[in-house]
Parts: structure tokens; sequence; C-alpha cells
């Protein structure tokens, strides 16, 4: 049996950074509140909500209403995903103390599409429409915006090429897709729009060194949330290159029968799976090929 690693998978540093700043807080205050799951990781989500993490839901959270003031009575921490501008005014005008663990990535992108939105630019943005990113990019503009997550999508917007457009992307987003949309717009000539590729570099390290291990393997599994979008991602670019491509949230969703000692295993993770998942689903895997010697 081989296992073979891919060289970039795992925590980013946007997350670590949030999921650090949960544990400190958590050891200091006993309690805080987070502004929905802080990652898309079960195990990670039980490990804070046992330590006193309570998670406000979304979509209490998007309303956020007089009514929920007097309910929270703890720090309010905002994950990596970052939030709307409404979300961080309703804290700061009704002085409720929060963390903000946003992602600096992130943050930058809701500097693009609050500048170009109120010089009158549309802004376009790529990527998930129910993504919690997407949600808080969304927030920061002050105008008309359009969400297109794919090339049919965008193309249904009907771009008016005497107007001006800002082009912004999720940081977790798949890449191929968006080159596809980028290739097109250059194409059909829209100099009109102004294109940022907010594709996060950890994220493109992890889509480019899942694809090489994939080609590589005879069983490729992707370790991270079912909910993790970009999880969703690795898998479904893996799958491209490797049939037998699992996507299991921890050691026990292995998927045994499919292994032997002549088996070549490849392993990547999402940016929101903890060392020690990975670890454990590695070590499991080793014991299953001694205890079948
Ligand atoms: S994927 Fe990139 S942008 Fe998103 S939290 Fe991680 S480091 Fe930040």
């Amino acid at each position: 049996m081989e296992i073979i690693k891919a060289e970039h998978m795992g925590f980013c540093f946007g997350v670590k950074n949030a999921v650090d700043c949960a544990i400190k807080s958590l050891d200091e205050f006993g309690k805080i509140y987070s502004y929905g799951e802080i990652i898309h990781n079960k195990d990670v989500v039980e490990f804070l909500a046992d330590k006193g993490l309570q998670v406000i839901d979304d979509k209490d959270a998007a309303s956020f209403s007089e009514d929920s003031i007097g309910k929270i009575d703890a720090k309010v921490l905002i994950r990596s995903h970052g939030v709307s501008k409404k979300i961080i005014d309703f804290l700061e005008d009704h002085n409720l103390e929060y963390i903000n663990a946003t992602c600096p990535k992130v943050k930058s992108i809701h500097k693009i599409v609050s500048k170009y939105s109120s010089q009158g630019y549309e802004i376009i943005v790529v990527g998930d429409k129910s993504h919690p990113e997407i949600i808080g990019i969304v927030g920061w503009i002050d105008g008309k915006y359009h969400i297109a997550e794919n090339l049919e999508k965008l193309r249904q917007i009907n771009i008016d090429k005497e107007k001006k457009y800002c082009l912004v992307c999720q940081t977790t987003f798949n890449y191929n897709i968006l080159k596809e949309i980028v290739e097109f717009l250059e194409k059909n000539d829209y100099t009109n729009i102004v294109i940022n590729n907010t594709i996060c570099d950890a994220t493109l390290k992890r889509q480019k060194s899942c694809y090489e291990v994939a080609g590589n393997c005879d069983i490729m599994l992707v370790i991270g949330g079912k909910n993790s979008s970009n999880t969703k991602k690795l898998y479904e670019m893996c799958k491209e290159k490797c049939e037998k491509t699992f996507l299991i949230e921890n050691y026990k969703e292995i998927p045994y029968k499919y292994i032997d000692k002549n088996t070549r295993i490849g392993i990547t993770a999402g940016a929101s799976t903890p060392d020690w998942v990975i670890e454990e689903v590695i070590r499991n895997v080793r014991e299953s090929e001694q205890n079948n010697e």
C-alpha cells in the first residue's frame, strides 16, 4: 500500500486564525457566540461547542433584530467567511463586543466591491449565491449586482457594453470555471469589465496539488465536511482524474472495501479540515493494512 499526500491540504491560514481566535476566547471567557458555524467541519464544531461556543444560526443572524440584543451575553465571533456591512454596523451601533476573524482576503473583496459600487459600477460576483462568503460580499455592495455560478449564468446577465462592471470571485471557487468565464469575456471584448481574480492562493494550491495526486493513484480520499464548499470542489476535481474518489468526513467513513495492500491511496483535505482528522484517517488506513497481513 502506498499513501500519497497532496502537497497542500487542510487548514488554510484564514480558517486556522478563526479557530485559534475561538479557542483563545473560549479559554479566556468560557463562552462566545459564533455568527453561523465557524467552519464547515462537524468534528471541529463539536469540539468548540464542548468548550462553550454557541452558534447563532445564519438565518436568525441574517435578520439580526432589536429582539436579539438582549440574548447576546457574550462576545460574537465573526468567522473567516465574513459578514455583510449591515451586521458589523448592527454590532457596533449596539455596542455589542465582537471578534472579527474575517479572513484578510475576504476583507479585501469587501473593499473592492464597496469602492467600485460607490463609483457606479455594477458588480458581478462569481460564486455560489447561498454560500456565506457570497452573502457577506453582496452585503458590502452599494448598488446593483449579479451573481453567476458558471458561464451559462453569466451569459444570462445580458451585460451592457455601455455600462461599467467590476467582477470578483468567491475565494474558494473552482479556478477552471473562472478561467472559462474570463476567456469568454476577453474573447467577446468586454473591456468595460474590471476583472479581479480573487480566488485565494490557498485554494489554488489545494486544487492544483489534489489534481496531481488524483491522476496518480487508485483511490482518492478527500477529507472534509460534506457541507464544505471548498471540499466539494476538491472532490469534483479529483473525480475527473480518479474514478474511485470518495469524500469522507473522518476515519469512520474510510471505504475499506476498495483498499488492499497493493492500493495507491491519494489523500487531500479541504481548507476546513484540521490536521488531527487527516492524521486519524492515515493512521486507520495504515492499521487496516497491518491487520490484514
Ligand atoms: S480559503 Fe483563502 S480566503 Fe478563504 S479563509 Fe482560507 S485563506 Fe482565507
